[in-house]
C-alpha cells in the first residue's frame, strides 16, 4: 500500500482560483499521476486557511486576504471525485473549539494538522516571516516544537503534517546548534499521548533544507515512542503526487516501519507499506 494524504488540488500562488483546479479535469491528472507511481490511496487536503469558515478560527490577515472560497462547496465537489476527502487544518492555539466545530460538521476523511505560524508569525512563509522578528534559533525552535505539541495534544487532528517544518530553510536561517533532539523532546511526549499519525512528507526534498520531514532524529523518536506513520508528498501539482517516494520507502524501511495509516471518515487502520513505488 502507498497513500498520498496531502494533496492540494491549487497551486499557493496568490491569483489561482478553485473554479480553475476544483476541476475534474484536475482531479484526473491527480489521479493518473498516482496511478503511475502505485499510489491506491489519493486524498486531498487543501488549505483551510482558503475557506470562508476559517475566518471564524483566525482573523490573521493572510487569512483574510485568502479565506473566500467556501468549505462546503469544497467538500460537495471532492465526494464527487474518486479522492478521500481531507483538509489540512492549521492549529490555531485558543480556537480549539471553534475549530472543532468547524470540523465535526464535515464528513471528512481524515484531518491533518499543521503549525505553520508561532504566533502571527510563518515559520514557512515570507512576508510573515518569524526569522525578521528573531535571530535566536533556539527560541524560535522552542516554541514551534512547544505549539507541535499543543498541536498534537489538542486531539483535533488525524495526521501531524511535515513535524518539523521550522528547519524549512535550511541553512539560509540561523539553526541552533545544540541537539535538535531536546527540542523534539515536548512533541514527542505529546504525540505519544495522543496517538496522532505522523507525517512522512517528500516535500521536504523540494525545499531549501532539501530533506525529508521529519528529520532522522525525530522519526527514530516516534518510533520508540509507538507512533503510527502517514505517506504523503504535500503535492501542489499533479506531477508532484508521489514525489521522491523511493526516499521515503527507504527511509521508513531503515526506521523499521512496515506499516502505514489509511484513513476513512477519520477512522485509522495500518496497512503494509509498499516496498517499492510503482
Ligand atoms: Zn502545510
Ligand atoms: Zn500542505
Amino acid at each position: 500500500m502507498l497513500t498520498d494524504y496531502h494533496l492540494h488540488l491549487r497551486p499557493d500562488e496568490d491569483g489561482t482560483t478553485a473554479e480553475r483546479y476544483f476541476t475534474a479535469e484536475n482531479v484526473d491528472r491527480y489521479l493518473a499521476a498516482a496511478a503511475d507511481a502505485g499510489i491506491e490511496e489519493l486524498g486531498v487536503s487543501e488549505h483551510v486557511y482558503r475557506f470562508q469558515q476559517a475566518l471564524d478560527l483566525w482573523q490573521h490577515p493572510l487569512w483574510q486576504s485568502n479565506g473566500e472560497d467556501d468549505l462546503d462547496a469544497y467538500c460537495e465537489f471532492v465526494r464527487t471525485t474518486p479522492l478521500k476527502l481531507g483538509v489540512e487544518c492549521d492549529f490555531v492555539p485558543g480556537a480549539e473549539d471553534r475549530t472543532r466545530s468547524l470540523l465535526e460538521a464535515r464528513d471528512f476523511d481524515f484531518v491533518v494538522g499543521s503549525v505553520h505560524f508561532i504566533g502571527d508569525e510563518a515559520v514557512d512563509h515570507p512576508g510573515w516571516d518569524v526569522w525578521e522578528g528573531s535571530n535566536d534559533p533556539d527560541e524560535v525552535w522552542r516554541r514551534y516544537f512547544e505549539t507541535l505539541a499543543e498541536c498534537a495534544r489538542s486531539g483535533l487532528f488525524d495526521i501531524l503534517a511535515h513535524p518539523d517544518l521550522v528547519k524549512v530553510w535550511g541553512g539560509t536561517r540561523p539553526l541552533p546548534e545544540r541537539d535538535p533532539r531536546f527540542f523534539y523532546e515536548p512533541a514527542i511526549e505529546a504525540i505519544a499521548e495522543s496517538g496522532v499519525a505522523v507525517e512522512i512528507s517528500t516535500a521536504g526534498l523540494r525545499k531549501p533544507v532539501g530533506e525529508l520531514y521529519p528529520a532522522r532524529a525525530f522519526a527514530e523518536m516516534c518510533v520508540e515512542a509507538g507512533a503510527p506513520f502517514a505517506l504523503s508528498s504535500d503535492a501542489h501539482l499533479p506531477e508532484q503526487v508521489g514525489f521522491a517516494y523511493d526516499r521515503a520507502i527507504d527511509f521508513l524501511d531503515e526506521l523499521g516501519v512496515g506499516e502505514i495509516c489509511v484513513f476513512e471518515r477519520r477512522q485509522r487502520q495500518l496497512a503494509p507499506l509498499a516496498s517499492r513505488v510503482g
